[in-house]
């Protein structure tokens, strides 16, 4: 019928635009490179903040003690503890809470959320058990992963830029997340301290160099997204401070903020990005990451409902409210395997409160639920090529094979099968055969988690 034709008009049209072909990649990648330089000479000189970490050793393996950890930056926050060996012993005990932040700490005072994420912890801490207690006179230290863009001053402070992931909390804006958070455990006797500020990607990273020592970048693929590497110290124009002795500097792309001309973007996203807490910022993050990309696919259907009649002559009220189709739902429908793709039809019951899908319409939602995600996927690895190519490392040079692995971790790159296998063969696609032998991505557990504890040891006050 003529409104089957429009429907799928639509979603043809939408697929065309989502296009990433090979070339558009790499013309991504080029310019993710170019960001990167542009950041990396000035502060405020790109979209890319380049934010410097202060990270200038990563893990050795050496590390040796009990450390905390506090990893907040998404839905959840999550309370560590973890027992270093020593040299040969890695990781030897671990231990973590996870609690959900309830929706109004999101938007409310620092002061709130910092005392709910204070109490937490302390109650955290009352669970230590006999032999884990620290030496009489010892305090405990904690790694802080705050995975929101920060203007760090050292490595255990820094000024918070700005919200994203439907964080939105004014009164932070410009304050020393570490005095905020010192403050609240002090407010409730709570005696620990704050040895290392960073972000889930430095986690992520430190985490993996922990166990790999070729691991050169991390990458979060969650709630949002995001990546850090190691740099250069001596290619990092805006750093006027001493050059660490390791010649390295760890470098917060905050790439979740990238946009370019050859991003392919679509009257959708602009509408996403419009109704958005953050209108006009982070626009990469936008099209690739947990937060949003059910809430495309949601706003396509929407539309096929309201121009092509798609779920009959009325349009389904819950389609019209944003982010309720959440991307592990979409995920859910997407990886149906059954042959009448009935997960499709319960979760559009479910969430959307739409019955009677034929089979070809399961079908079409199916095919959406793919360009989603396979632009987001493959966006990815173009990221992830930017950084290679910025470190020379999408070459083999003077055939010599050096190792390159990035670290991944995040609920979208571990759960969603379909983005993670397109994501890993599009970047072997973008180094092409051989360099891709060298190149690989290992899933950093937990790394953001755990890498905070670890940095929190190479940065304690008794070293
Ligand atoms: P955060 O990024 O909030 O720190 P996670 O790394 O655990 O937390 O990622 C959570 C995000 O991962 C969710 O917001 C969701 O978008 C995505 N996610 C979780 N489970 C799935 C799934 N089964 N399929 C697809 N995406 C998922
Ligand atoms: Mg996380």
């Amino acid at each position: 019928s003529g409104k089957w034709a429009r429907a799928m008009a639509i979603v043809k049209e939408f697929e065309e635009k989502c296009g990433t072909p090979v070339g558009k990649l790499r013309q991504v990648a080029d310019a993710m490179t170019v960001e990167m330089h542009a950041g990396l000479a000035s502060e405020g000189g790109s979209k890319l903040k380049m934010l410097i970490s202060y990270v200038d050793n990563l893990p050795t393996g050496n590390e040796k003690g009990l450390f905390y950890a506090l990893d907040l930056g998404g839905t959840n926050f999550r309370v560590l503890r973890v027992q270093l060996g020593g040299p040969g012993k890695h990781i030897i005990h671990q231990e973590f809470d996870e609690v959900a932040i309830p929706q109004h700490l999101m938007t409310g005072s620092s002061d709130e959320l910092f005392d709910f994420i204070a109490a937490a912890l302390a109650k955290f801490v009352a669970t230590e058990s006999e032999g884990f207690h620290p030496a009489p006179g010892r305090q405990r230290e904690l790694g802080f992963t705050f995975s929101f863009p920060v203007r760090q001053l050292s490595i255990s402070s820094g000024t918070l830029i700005k919200w994203t992931k439907g964080f939105n909390i004014e009164d932070a804006v410009g304050e020393d997340v570490v005095g905020e958070l010192t403050k609240a455990m002090e407010k409730i006797g709570l005696d620990m301290r704050v040895s290392a500020l960073v972000n889930d990607t430095i986690g992520t990273l430190a985490g993996g160099r922990y166990c790999n020592q070729d691991v050169i970048a991390g990458v979060i693929l969650g709630t949002g997204t995001n990546a850090a590497y190691v740099e250069r110290a001596h290619a990092i124009p805006k750093w006027h401070g001493l050059l660490p002795k390791s010649g390295e500097m760890v470098i917060n792309m905050e790439w979740g903020n990238f946009r370019s001309s050859h991003l392919p973007l679509t009257e959708y996203d602009q509408a996403l990005d419009d109704e958005s807490l953050n209108p006009g910022e982070q626009i990469f993050e936008k099209i690739i990451s947990g937060m949003y990309l059910g809430d495309i696919v949601r706003r396509v259907l929407c539309r096929m409902a309201e121009e092509a009649a798609f779920f009959g002559d009325t349009v389904p009220p819950k389609l019209r409210i944003p982010l309720i189709l959440r991307t592990p739902d979409m995920s859910a429908m997407h990886h149906d395997k059954s042959s009448d793709l009935r997960v499709v039809g319960s979760k559009l019951k479910d969430v959307l409160e739409i019955s009677n899908t034929s089979l070809k319409m399961r079908k079409v939602i199916v095919e959406l639920c793919d360009i989603v995600a396979s632009r987001g996927a493959r966006l990815s690895a173009a990221g992830i090529f930017g950084i290679l190519k910025k470190l020379g490392r999408d070459t083999i040079r003077d055939g010599e094979k050096q190792k390159s692995v990035i670290g991944i971790d995040g609920g979208l790159y571990e759960h969603y099968t379909e983005f993670r296998t397109c994501l890993e063969s599009t970047l072997k696609e973008l180094l092409g055969e051989e360099v891709a032998e060298n190149v690989s991505i290992e899933h950093s557990n937990d790394g953001s988690g755990a890498g905070a504890a670890l940095l929190a040891a190479s940065h304690s006050q008794y070293l």
